[in-house]
């Protein structure tokens, strides 16, 4: 067996982690729209489970934007991420394309990112940037799917056919 590559964790962490920003910081008021968005939508999760809310936003890249909060369920595992929320939103009203999606929670420690499901569900979309923000919108965490999801199941080389 031969190793071709390994998956430099740390070394990804730490990186997206130096280009954590201020709201200030972005020039683009899509953006700031963008994180504002997904901060406002948090207050409507449904989550009496876990009282974890979180909100996310999706821009369009025709300028549009769809929110989503995350949906939870006494059958826990049929409950929906705030990200996936926003996506099908947004999918449904036939939007494919899109450039940016902001994630926002509150943990006092750590920025909150994307779960496994919600990665590879976003990755379908599309290699985008993704802005992780808290609450107070002090600190935003700037990275992207490929960032978050290096080596994503995909078939795009046709190996279905
Ligand atoms: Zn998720």
């Amino acid at each position: 067996m031969r190793v071709v590559g390994e998956i430099p964790q740390t070394q990804i962490w730490y990186s997206i982690c130096e280009t954590g920003r201020s709201l200030k910081y972005f020039k683009d008021s899509k953006v700031q729209n963008l994180i504002r968005e997904a901060t406002e939508v948090r207050s409507f999760a449904y989550c009496p489970y876990s009282n974890f809310q979180v909100g996310a936003a999706v821009l369009c890249t025709d300028g549009t934007v769809y929110k989503g909060c995350n949906v939870e369920n006494n059958s826990f595992t049929v409950g929906v991420c705030a990200e996936r929320a926003a996506y099908v939103k947004a999918i449904s009203e036939g939007k494919r394309n899109f450039s940016a999606v902001a994630v926002v929670a509150f943990q006092e420690d750590s920025f909150t990112t994307p779960c496994g499901a919600c990665r590879q569900f976003m990755s379908e979309f599309g290699d985008i940037k993704v802005y992780i923000a808290k609450p107070t919108q002090k600190d935003v965490l700037v990275t992207s799917i490929s960032e978050l999801l290096p080596y994503m199941f995909t078939t795009k080389d046709n190996s279905f056919k």
